[in-house]
């Protein structure tokens, strides 16, 4: 049976919603799954002159990384990156040699971003920087998540109270699958907390 008077349905039940940022507060961090503030502009790049992404500032870093990985690249190195980053779809645009429209004009700002953290982490992987180091049961505990071992710990959190809130019992009248579910997702949550991942 499920203790459901454990503190951590306190937590959950006292702390719905007030400390997760709100739409009115102003535009979302625009990394894929990230739900923080985007407080911070970053230029999408070349042809996307005067546009910005908006990130929180973990994001903003890791962004301007990856766009200083594309800075001292020629048009073709950068090409080559995006094809092979688009693997599947055959690239649709014209090689601009002398300032013409380049790749980044065919490439929707979602794309380009992809494409840009993707290269910052094959640049990592080859520059031997070692990845982090996830064992086989956190690794586990964060895919019963529905995360990877990249998830950073706001958005462990985040996933949980989430996810916790979703399949809380109060809202699933009985149903035992979810409670099970709740089950494991409480268990992997506690486990990377105890691993100090989350
Ligand atoms: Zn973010």
């Amino acid at each position: 049976m499920m203790n459901l008077n454990s503190p951590l349905f306190d937590k959950v039940r006292s702390k719905p919603v007030a400390d997760e940022p709100r739409a009115e507060e102003g535009p979302r961090c625009e990394h894929p799954g990230c739900a923080r503030k985007g407080e911070f502009r970053a230029p999408k790049g070349r042809v996307h002159e005067g546009e910005f992404f908006r990130f929180c500032l973990d994001h903003v870093r890791e962004y301007n990384q990856s766009y200083n990985y594309f800075a001292g690249m020629s048009e073709g190195a950068v090409q080559n990156y995006q094809k092979d980053a688009l693997t599947g779809h055959r690239p649709t645009w014209t090689v601009g040699v002398n300032g013409g429209p380049g790749p980044e004009s065919k490439l929707d700002a979602a794309t380009l971003l992809r494409a840009r953290l993707e290269r910052l982490r094959k640049a990592r992987a080859a520059a031997g920087e070692p990845r982090r180091r996830v064992g086989k049961l956190a690794l586990k505990a964060l895919e019963a998540l529905g995360l990877d071992e990249n998830a950073d710990r706001a958005t462990i959190r985040r996933r949980f109270k989430d996810l916790a809130k979703r399949l809380h019992p109060d809202l699933n009248e009985g149903d035992r699958s979810r409670e099970d579910k709740l089950r494991a997702i409480i268990d992997a949550y506690n486990y990377l907390k105890s691993e100090g991942l989350a």
